[in-house]
């Protein structure tokens, strides 16, 4: 097994400070996966485990779709190993859209795929957009589960700010349990610092 805390920690990717994340929350941590992903050797290592993972399961992938930007890199190296087709969607006015002529085929197999799943809402959106174009959504996956979703092989059940559903699989290489706050409850405000969107200050 590998141990990805320690693969986040020795690159840099295992941030500490006052992060306002994509869903307004806060947290005084922040998993940098690009970090991580800028080796695509250490890539390619995660992406096989997760593979094999997959694979190991039974079930049949046709395709692997990431929501942009984060979850690329991590999609990509995993339909490398698994030997599938890859896609992306992103955001067009607010709106996850599949562009740039992909296509999906109806009863298209397809394992949606970020690079950290916190409440899992981007991931949601991509597997809707597929889903309107008649693919089926037949997993979940990510090199780490923040703790708020449970993945397939763990015992520790969903939090209720989990968005994936409960019937789908959701597969990834760990749990990184850190807590995230509401603005207004957050501790790191309470002591007058300020919260800023990790990149926006060279991290
Ligand atoms: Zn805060």
């Amino acid at each position: 097994m590998l141990d990805i805390e320690e693969i986040y920690r020795k690159a840099g990717a295992y941030l500490e400070g006052h992060f306002l994340l994509s869903s307004g929350k806060h947290s005084q941590f922040y998993l940098q996966s690009a970090k991580v992903l800028e080796d695509p050797k250490t890539a390619e290592l995660l992406a096989t485990e997760l593979a094999e993972m997959i694979r190991k399961s039974g079930i049949e992938i046709d395709t692997v779709c990431s929501p942009a930007l984060g979850g690329i890199l991590a999609g990509y190296e995993l339909a490398r190993a698994l030997g599938a087709r890859f896609i992306f969607t992103e955001r067009v006015e607010k709106v996850m859209t599949l562009r740039r002529g992909f296509e999906v085929k109806p009863g298209e197999k397809i394992l949606i795929c970020e690079d950290i799943i916190t409440t899992g809402g981007s991931a949601l959106e991509a597997a809707k957009a597929v889903e309107a174009l008649g693919g089926e959504v037949v997993a979940y996956a990510a090199l780490a589960n923040r703790g708020f979703c449970k993945r397939a092989g763990s015992d520790k059940e969903a939090k209720p700010e989990c968005k994936l559903p409960e019937e789908i699989p959701f597969f990834a290489l760990d749990d990184f349990e850190f807590e995230i706050y509401d603005p207004e409850e957050c501790p790191l405000c309470a002591e007058g610092t300020t919260a800023y969107k990790p990149g926006s200050r060279g991290n």
